[in-house]
């Protein structure tokens, strides 16, 4: 017997995912890392980390992962389809895929006696909210068939603590950015829609111009204004998170409480590299409300959690340091 935690993780080779093992590995926990590799990186994973190729909501590779061994200390859940744009697009698959997987997820949660569960949830859960910063309570109204399928999967979690005491903690992020510090790993989409590593791109001349959308928001500079957190700091979110579950299931919003426009981004961009960044400014894109910033306020004084790597300039320091070394990601697409 071994004392040390056993934690199922699904999408654990993805961005987000991928940094939360590193961070559970490191504090000696036994990690066992879900994934189909559709969208994450087998080389994301650790050595130290047990990898099983499977999608989250495949019933029998679940019984037979869970099933292999008792006390089980808690299942994170990353594993899901994430575009919004392509949710607008595909909601039916959006819906059905990702909550579908989470339910058949919490089931075997159920069913194996897993006693945690940590979701990796959305900031898209609050559409275009009416109030900054956005605290947890905030009326839910998702903006896009992605936003829904994370509800729909808090949702249930609601009913699994209800009915068979499953603790949950839902952790709504706003924009995940940055990279491993050690510069081990770091963000690595296909197709790449994000603004950061977009910028960075541009800087580095591996794309000809970035795009902004939109200079006619109402924000001081007219580009859209988003809350950055590093995806470290996220990583160590979730541990406190899951080692504070006790008799009551949290949600938490989590970001910095501060957003940056998107000139901000490329200005910051531009510091940290020395170089220029090219850009135009194109049309909106549909649905992107002018400002989301989170109060992070509650999970600040639940778990004493406090971003080590708050100033955005920080943050594109660690996404540059791993774009410049790993021009094609990890290399497998
Ligand atoms: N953005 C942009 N050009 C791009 C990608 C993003 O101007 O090529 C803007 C986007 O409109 C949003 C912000 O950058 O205001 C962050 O977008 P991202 O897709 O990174 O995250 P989101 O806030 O949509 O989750």
């Amino acid at each position: 017997m071994t004392d040390r935690r056993r934690v199922l993780v699904t999408g654990g080779a993805g961005y987000v995912g991928s940094h939360v093992v590193l961070a559970l590995a490191a504090r000696g926990d036994h990690v066992v890392v879900l994934d189909d590799l559709r969208q994450g990186h087998r080389a994301a994973v650790p050595p130290q980390a047990e990898f099983v190729q499977a999608s989250a909501g495949d019933r029998e590779a679940l019984d037979r992962v869970l099933g292999a061994h008792d006390g089980w200390h808690a299942v994170l859940h990353f594993a899901a389809l994430s575009l919004v744009g392509e949710s607008m697009r595909e909601p039916y698959r959006y819906l059905g895929e990702n909550a579908g997987d989470g339910f058949a997820l919490i089931d075997a949660c159920v069913r194996h006696g897993v006693p945690r569960f940590v979701l990796s949830s959305t900031a898209a859960l609050f559409g275009l909210p009416k109030t900054i910063p956005i605290t947890e309570d905030a009326p839910v109204d998702p903006g896009s068939p992605y936003g829904e399928s994370k509800w729909m999967i808090e949702r249930a979690l609601l009913w699994a603590d209800r009915l068979h005491g499953l603790r949950s903690a839902c952790l709504r992020y706003f924009n995940a950015a940055g990279a491993d510090p050690g510069g081990r790993i770091g963000e690595d989409h296909a197709p790449e829609t994000h603004l950061i590593p977009l910028v960075i791109d541009a800087a580095l001349g591996r794309r000809p111009t970035l795009d902004v959308f939109g200079d006619d928001y109402p924000t001081p500079d007219g580009t859209c204004v988003r809350d950055y957190v590093h995806v470290s700091d996220l990583a160590e979110a979730h541990l406190l998170a899951l080692d504070q579950l006790g008799t009551r299931s949290v949600v938490y919003n989590l970001g910095n409480g501060r957003g940056y426009s998107v000139r901000e981004v490329i200005a910051a961009v531009e510091a940290v590299t020395g170089r220029s960044v090219p850009y135009r400014v194109v049309a909106r894109r549909a649905g992107d409300p002018a400002v989301l910033v989170a109060s992070s306020e509650r999970i600040r004084a639940e778990t004493g959690w406090t971003p080590r790597f708050s100033d955005l300039q920080d943050m594109v320091r660690t996404a540059w340091l791993w774009r410049e070394a790993n021009p094609h990601g990890f290399g497998d697409r």
